[in-house]
């Protein structure tokens, strides 16, 4: 899973970004509104943190260009404390959650997971497809109950296919939704990782869909 972080308090900013890629996730981040503005066109994030108060372009301003362009991604917007504006201000121009500055990064965490899963369709944060289970609070992975040691890139690969189960998905796809802007990507490379996986969770688990992509079913043995 991949999250734009948009902040200009650059301590806050180095803070989140790490906190949340020793949760799993791709990060980027933007400093201002009118990069934030064009990572958030091209780029496809499972979820952006988007401070309000931004230079350059202010965030709502930032999310009412994104939804009228079509960009439908979960949005926690950060606002600051007393602001009561800003809150409605920013749900108006399509935010999915709130937080108020100063917040607990535990719970950013949580409502990030929630916003998550909820946009991919799922209810509850541990994941199952199949013998597989995931859980997205600490980031674990387990097949018939037996917890699997991953490695940070492993899971990043599984968390995104059990959040698309019975879906095809390219490897461009996983590509963009694993790594973060700066990481040298290759494409080859995530069939290194499924291979890994496959070897850990068992061959059949990750399906193999020629010329498109992989599959992870949420009912075993299902066609
Ligand atoms: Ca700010």
């Amino acid at each position: 899973m991949r999250i734009l972080v948009v902040e200009d308090d650059p301590d806050l900013l180095a803070q989140l970004a790490e906190t949340l890629r020793g949760e799993g996730y791709a990060v980027d981040t933007a400093a201002d509104g009118e990069e934030a503005q064009y990572l958030g066109e091209v780029e496809p994030y499972d979820a952006v943190v988007l401070d309000l108060g931004l230079p350059v372009i202010d965030g709502v301003s930032v999310l009412k260009g994104w939804r009228s362009e079509g960009h439908a991604m979960p949005v926690l917007i950060l606002t600051a404390r007393g602001q009561w504006s800003e809150k409605v201000a920013g749900f108006d121009a399509g935010a999915d959650d709130y937080l108020t500055k100063p917040f607990q990064m535990e719970e950013l965490l949580a409502r990030l997971r929630a916003l998550i899963r909820r946009a991919a369709g799922h209810a509850s944060p541990i994941l199952s497809c199949g013998p597989v289970q995931v859980d997205t609070r600490a980031a674990t992975a387990s097949v018939n109950g037996e917890p699997i040691k991953l490695t940070g890139h492993e899971y990043k690969l599984l968390a995104y296919l059990v959040h698309h189960p019975d879906k095809i998905v390219s490897r461009t796809e996983l590509t963009e939704h694993i790594y973060d802007q700066d990481f040298d990507r290759d494409s080859n490379t995530i069939e290194v990782f499924v291979g890994r996986l496959r070897k850990k969770l068992g061959v059949d688990v990750i399906k193999t869909v020629r010329g498109l992509g992989y599959r992870m079913e949420s009912e075993a043995g299902s066609a």
